[in-house]
């Protein structure tokens, strides 16, 4: 059983708690839109770790055209190169429709309930929030780190501005004070990839080169994914 106790691990020479972060995502396929998001929040904020956690079978958009395990590779490929990301395949091993909020369910009760969870999303993906499945409860299992995304405005809808109003904190350091309960949104290194590019692209037969790492791409093309 997991327990709720949060013990102190040293980071950089100073006892620190632990903090999960965490990244949901279709990685239909994995690209460095989503890496450079993760490896930017984990240098600015120093969370223990960061978790991927490809969904099953998208609730929201059609069902992936390749399998999940094939996308669930790519992730494992694509982390290699950075030891602070890890793959969380969860959702992928429970073969059903992946809801949000039980996945944070579920990790709550792994991590305890002092340990601080965080999870990120993109700009597009917060604005779509109010079609969550019991979106209001998430706020209570982690905090939502909202990054920014090349097009997407921050154009809350009334009831997620209202949401937004009631936990928004301006201090990215509130997010390791508790273990869930605010937003935060930040800012990072504007980069205009998306896996629906990189699956046009391939439909195309275009070269998809420096959009994904390089052994990503050696599995697309060796595999012929997306054509
Ligand atoms: P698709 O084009 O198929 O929708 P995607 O590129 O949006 O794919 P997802 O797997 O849907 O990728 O996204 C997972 C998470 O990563 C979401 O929270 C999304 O907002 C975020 N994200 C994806 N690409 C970027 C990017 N280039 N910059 C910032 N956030 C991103
Ligand atoms: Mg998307």
């Amino acid at each position: 059983m997991a327990s709720s106790v949060n013990t102190p691990t040293e980071v950089n020479g100073q006892a620190e708690l632990k903090s999960v972060a965490i990244m949901g995502g279709t990685f239909d396929p994995i690209h460095n839109g989503h890496l450079r998001v993760a490896v930017e929040i984990l240098d600015h904020h120093n969370f223990s770790e960061l978790r991927l956690i490809p969904c099953y079978q998208p609730v929201h958009k059609k069902h992936p055209i390749i399998s999940s395990e094939d996308r669930l590779t790519m992730i494992k490929l694509a982390c290699q190169s950075d030891s602070r990301l890890l793959v969380d395949s969860r959702e992928i091993v429970r073969q059903e429709p992946s809801y949000t909020i039980n996945t944070l369910r579920d990790l709550r009760q792994e991590l305890g309930e002092k340990t601080p969870l965080v999870m990120i999303v993109g700009m597009d993906s917060f604005l779509s929030l109010p079609a969550w499945d019991s979106w209001h409860d998430i706020i209570h299992y982690a905090h939502i780190l909202v990054v920014s995304r090349p097009n997407w405005e921050q154009d809350f809808v009334r009831e997620l501005a209202d949401f937004y109003e009631n936990y928004r904190v301006e201090s990215a350091e509130e997010l390791k004070l508790s273990a869930a309960g605010k937003i935060y949104l930040e800012a990072l290194t504007p980069l205009s990839i998306s896996s629906s590019m990189i699956r046009t692209l391939c439909r195309q037969k275009a070269s998809i080169a420096y959009l994904l790492p390089d052994n990503v791409q050696r599995f697309i093309e060796q595999n012929e994914l997306y054509i």
